[in-house]
């Protein structure tokens, strides 16, 4: 899952961000409205953080015109206006939550996780697929029996899958939402790290039974596996 964070205060950024990627997230900062309101309609963000108080373009305008142009976009507004008029503007832009600073990082994580269920229709907090279960909130994954040890991007590659069971995941859709914008597109990086977590669930077999390659097109999870 990948987040954009639209905040003027670098040291918060980065803090939010260092805080983000070690839940697994893929994190990019944008230091102003116009950055980040191009940065988002460039790039498939799964979410946004967006303060309110920005130099330049407001958070609320950055907020509708990313509700017009990106309608299935999440927006958390989190900024240190609480005055209700703020609140209810927010909302009524089109933001999908509010937080109020200070905050703590960890309620933060528990909405952002609560957004993205909402999102993707999710109701159950563990994702099942087959013999495959993957717990988001303390980023587990079990196959059968047995724990697997995943890496932060294996991980994220194996929940966004698992997120669009039986759909074809195309590589480019994988880096953009389990990459930053560090990735490197014309990387071999997806293919390694789909490589690395077929060999952890024992899905080295050719073909593959549980991440099938769908050639020239890109991935697809079997939901019976
Ligand atoms: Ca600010």
């Amino acid at each position: 899952m990948r987040i954009l964070i639209i905040e003027d205060e670098i040291d918060l950024a980065d803090i939010l961000a260092q805080g983000l990627r070690r839940q697994g997230y893929a994190v990019d900062i944008a230091s102003d409205g116009e950055q980040g309101c191009e940065s988002a309609m460039v790039n498939d963000y799964d979410l946004l953080i967006l303060d309110l108080n920005l130099p330049g373009m407001d958070g609320l305008e950055v907020c509708r015109r990313l509700r017009a142009g990106k309608p299935h976009l999440l927006i958390l507004i989190l900024t240190a206006r609480n005055r209700p008029f703020d609140k209810i503007t927010g909302l009524d832009l089109g933001a999908d939550d509010y937080l109020v600073k200070p905050f703590d990082f960890g309620e933060l994580v528990a909405r952002i996780r609560a957004l993205l269920r909402r999102d993707l229709r999710v109701r159950d907090t563990i994702l099942q697929c087959g013999d495959l279960k993957l717990d988001p909130a303390s980023r587990t994954v079990w196959h059968g029996d047995r724990r697997l040890e995943l890496t932060r991007k294996e991980f994220g590659v194996l929940e966004y899958l698992m997120r669009h069971p039986g759909e074809v995941i195309s590589q480019e859709e994988l880096l953009e939402h389990v990459w930053d914008a560090e990735a490197d597109p014309f990387s071999n990086t997806v293919r390694v790290h789909i490589h690395s977590l077929r060999r952890k669930l024992g899905d080295d077999q050719t073909p593959p039974k549980i991440i099938e390659t769908i050639a020239g097109l890109g991935y697809r999870l079997v939901s019976s596996s």
